[in-house]
């Protein structure tokens, strides 16, 4: 019997885009993967249950009224429990909707079926249960959830960058969106995408949430700079960072 520790993923509120990532490795990545560990569970590839886990992987955001109760037992069943993605780590996208009241969110997208009520507000894995280390991002970067897996197996903290887009945006020798007059929120958001959406020439809509004590008054200077709207720049936070304590410290739910 195997002794490789048993790895194993589940899904909540999500697009299962992450899931997808985790399925989509490089023949190489999944060779490398499946040399450390045995995948127990994981309903996306196989049938398979196991009783017990070394690491859960989370997919998907805790929106409905039974997430809770499953990611409880998930948690009391698994040594580790990393988020993985956004949904899972901040929210995600389904913060948004977060911004409607209840009633008004079911006439919205179930008209005529006032029996649905299953919803809640739409939180991250770590509001309800002990989450051990977490992979953010919408979708995650493979090469990340590698490091994360091989980490974790050595008994490290996997290192997640605690410093902002920009420093990367930098070091790719972007000219940065503000000079054309683009919000871009790479000053506050965490790194580790390599600043893939500036340096494609898009702009930071932060997937990968807030950094630690993020200087939300620096940012609120450089708007100033580029004679740009604060209303704006929220509502980009808004995408993804709802339930960012750090942006939005007011809990209005
Ligand atoms: S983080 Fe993005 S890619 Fe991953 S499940 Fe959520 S919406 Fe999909
Ligand atoms: S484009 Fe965005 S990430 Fe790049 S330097 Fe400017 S603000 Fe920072
Ligand atoms: S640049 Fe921003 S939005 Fe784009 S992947 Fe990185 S964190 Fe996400």
């Amino acid at each position: 019997m195997s002794k490789k520790p048993k790895v194993a993923f589940f899904d909540f509120t999500g697009c299962e885009g992450c899931q997808l990532c985790a399925v989509d490795l490089t023949p190489e990545q999944l060779f490398d993967l499946l040399a450390l560990v045995d995948i127990v569970e994981f309903r996306e590839v196989m049938t398979d249950k196991a009783e017990s886990y070394d690491i859960a992987f989370i997919e998907g955001s805790i929106s409905r009224k039974p997430d809770e109760e499953k990611i409880k037992d998930i948690r009391a069943r698994s040594k580790l429990l990393v988020t993985l993605g956004a949904c899972s780590t901040i929210a995600g996208v389904n913060a948004l909707r977060n911004f409607y009241p209840d009633d008004k969110l079911l006439h919205l997208v179930y008209p005529g079926h006032p029996e649905i009520d299953r919803t809640t507000i739409a939180r991250g894995v770590s509001e309800v249960v002990k989450v051990d280390a977490m992979i953010p991002g919408c979708p995650i970067d493979t090469h990340e959830f590698l490091r994360v897996v091989k980490d974790l197996l050595l008994g490290k903290k996997p290192e997640i960058p605690t410093y902002p887009v920009c420093v990367e945006c930098k070091m790719n020798e972007n000219t940065c969106v503000y000079e054309k007059g683009i919000h871009c929120l790479g000053p506050v958001i965490r790194a580790g995408c390599n600043a893939i959406c500036p340096s494609n020439g898009g702009y930071c809509f932060g997937c990968r949430g807030a950094i630690p004590k993020a200087n939300i008054e620096s940012m609120k200077e450089i708007l100033q700079k580029y004679n740009l709207s604060a209303a704006d720049a929220l509502d980009k936070f808004k995408l993804f960072l709802e339930r960012d304590k750090e942006i939005f410290p007011d809990d209005k739910n």
